[in-house]
C-alpha cells in the first residue's frame, strides 16, 4: 500500500505534526457540527470532493487574468479547471457568461457596482431591515458610502416585497440599477416584475442570488437568468460549494464585469476555490441535487408549519424556499434570547429583525431558520416535526437546555454531517 502523496490534498498526519493546536480545532469543529442542529439558513456542509479540492496544490497558483490571458506562465493547468467550472456554470444556469472569480458573495457584487456604476450614482435596492443585504446600499458598507441608495421594502399586510413601492420609488428616483434579492426573503421573487420596472426606467437589473441559487441550479425554484442583466451569488449556501462567490450575466457585459472583478477589485484568483467551485457545479448538475433541492424546500415548509403550530409566526404566512423568518412576538421571547436558549441546547440558529420590528436589531423579535445543511444531512419531514417541537422547547424554556441537547444527540448520531 502506498500512502497518497500529500501534494495533491489534505494530508491530516502534516497538519497534525506541524500544528498540533490547528489540528485540534479542526477536529472540534467537525465534532461541534456533528454533535448540534446547524439551522443557520445560509449554511451548508460541503462534501468531501469539494474540500479535497480545497486543500490542494492549486492553492499555489498565481493566475491573474482569465483562462488564455494571464499576467502569469504555468497557468495552463489552472486554466483548464477554470474553463470546466465556466462550462459548467453556462450549461447549469443557461447563461451566455460566468465568472468564477468573485472571493465571496460581497466581492461579486462590489464587482457588479464597478461594471455598471460611477460613485454617487443611484441604487434602488430591499432594505437591509427587510431583508436585503449590508452590500444592497447600507451606510456602514461600500455600497452606501459611495453610492446613492434608495431602498424599497416589504408591505405592512403581506410581508412580501412592495412591488408597487419599488415601482413609484424607481419613476422617482431613475436608478442606474435595481437590485432584488437578500438574506430573509422566503418567498419567490417576481423578477418579471422588476425587469418590467428595470425596462420603463432604463436600469440595470442586479439579481443578488446569493441564498437561492442552489434551489435554482436544483430546478425547484424559478431562475433569475432570463430576467437579470447579471447575477450574482455565493457558492457556499443552498448550492453547497466553497466558499466564495460567482456572477452570470449576458454576453453585452462580460468584458465590463470580467474587467470589473480583475484588475478592478480582486488580485489573483483563488485557484483552488476556482476548482472546488468546478467541482460543486458538476454535483449540482446530477439528479440528486435536484432531489436534495425540492427536499430543502418540502423540509423548510414542514418545519415552517410545525413551528407556527406552536405559536412562532412565519412571516408572510410560510417559506417557499429554503428558509423561514418566525416572529417570536406571541412567545414573549426576543430574537437574542431565543438564539441564545437554542444554543445553549445545541441549535444553532440567529435571530432576524422581523419587518417593522420594534426591537433594534441587536435584540430584535424573530428568528431566521433554515434546511440547507440538515437536508444535507438526509433529515427529513419527520426530522422535521421533531425539531421544531426542540426548539419552541429549548426557547420557551431555558431549564430544558440539557434535556434538549441530549435530544438532539441522539437526532443527529444517526446522520452526521461528516461520518467519522
Ligand atoms: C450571503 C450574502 C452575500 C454575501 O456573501 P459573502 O460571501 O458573505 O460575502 C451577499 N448578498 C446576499 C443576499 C447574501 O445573502
Amino acid at each position: 500500500m502506498t500512502t497518497p502523496s500529500p501534494a495533491w490534498g489534505p494530508d491530516f498526519a502534516a497538519l497534525e505534526a506541524v500544528d498540533p493546536q490547528i489540528a485540534q480545532l479542526l477536529l472540534d469543529e467537525r465534532d461541534r457540527l456533528n454533535s448540534g442542529l446547524q439551522l443557520i439558513a445560509s449554511e451548508n456542509f460541503t462534501s468531501p470532493a469539494v474540500l479535497a479540492a480545497l486543500g490542494s496544490t492549486l492553492s499555489n497558483k498565481y493566475a491573474e487574468g482569465y483562462p488564455g490571458r494571464r499576467y502569469y506562465g504555468g497557468c495552463e493547468v489552472v486554466d483548464e479547471a477554470e474553463r470546466l467550472g465556466i462550462e459548467r456554470a453556462k450549461e447549469l444556469f443557461g447563461a451566455e457568461h460566468a465568472n468564477l472569480q468573485p472571493h465571496s458573495g460581497a466581492s461579486a457584487n462590489i464587482a457588479a457596482y464597478g461594471a455598471f456604476l460611477q460613485p454617487g450614482d443611484t441604487v434602488l435596492a430591499m432594505s437591509l431591515p427587510h431583508g436585503g443585504h449590508l452590500t444592497h446600499g447600507t451606510k456602514v458598507s461600500f455600497s452606501g458610502k459611495w453610492f446613492n441608495a434608495v431602498h424599497y421594502g416589504v408591505s405592512q399586510d403581506t410581508e412580501d416585497i412592495d412591488y408597487d413601492q419599488m415601482r413609484a420609488l424607481a419613476r422617482e428616483h431613475r436608478p442606474k440599477m435595481i437590485i432584488c434579492g437578500g438574506s430573509a426573503i422566503p418567498r419567490l421573487i417576481d423578477f418579471a416584475a422588476f425587469r418590467e420596472v428595470a425596462d420603463e426606467v432604463g436600469a440595470i437589473l442586479m439579481v443578488d442570488a446569493a441564498h437561492f441559487i442552489g434551489l435554482v441550479a436544483g430546478k425547484a425554484i424559478p431562475s433569475p437568468v432570463p430576467y437579470a442583466d447579471v447575477v450574482t451569488f455565493t457558492t457556499h449556501k443552498v448550492l453547497r460549494g466553497p466558499r466564495g462567490g460567482m456572477l452570470v450575466c449576458k454576453e453585452e457585459h462580460a468584458a465590463a464585469l470580467d474587467k470589473a472583478v480583475f484588475p478592478m477589485m480582486q488580485g489573483g484568483p483563488l485557484m483552488h476555490a476556482v476548482a472546488a467551485k468546478a467541482v460543486a457545479l458538476r454535483e449540482a448538475a446530477t439528479p440528486e441535487y435536484h432531489d436534495y433541492a425540492r427536499q430543502v424546500i418540502a423540509n423548510a415548509q414542514t418545519l415552517t408549519a410545525a413551528l407556527a403550530a406552536e405559536g412562532m409566526r412565519p412571516i408572510t404566512g410560510g417559506t417557499d424556499t429554503h428558509l423561514a423568518l418566525l416572529d417570536l412576538q406571541g412567545l414573549g421571547v426576543t430574537g437574542a434570547e431565543a438564539e441564545a436558549r437554542a444554543g445553549a441546547a445545541r441549535i444553532v440558529l440567529n435571530k432576524n429583525a422581523i419587518p417593522y420590528d420594534p426591537q433594534p436589531p441587536s435584540v430584535a423579535s424573530g428568528i431566521r431558520v433554515g434546511t440547507p445543511a440538515t437536508t444535507t444531512q438526509g433529515m427529513d419531514e419527520a426530522d422535521m416535526k421533531a425539531i421544531a417541537s426542540l426548539i419552541v422547547r429549548a426557547v420557551t424554556d431555558e431549564s430544558q437546555a440539557p434535556a434538549v441537547a441530549a435530544e438532539v444527540a441522539d437526532l443527529v448520531a444517526g446522520k452526521p454531517a461528516y461520518p467519522v
